[in-house]
């Protein structure tokens, strides 16, 4: 049911992966996907939410 990680496809192209990179085949591949993981977390949907009105009213 769990197989090493070496084992299974990259996520991103379905290559076998390098134990090196795991899960991924590639260092591309592995940057390619932090970069998008990092891209998504940048976008705040919505207008910032500030945290100095706390003291009721
Ligand atoms: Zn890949």
């Amino acid at each position: 049911m769990s197989l090493p990680a070496e084992l299974r496809p990259c996520p991103r192209c379905r290559k076998a992966a390098a134990p090196a990179y795991a899960p991924f085949c590639s260092a591309a591949c592995r940057n390619r996907d932090l970069l998008d993981w990092l891209e998504e977390r940048h976008v705040i949907p919505g207008p910032p939410v500030e945290n100095g009105e706390a003291q009721g009213h």
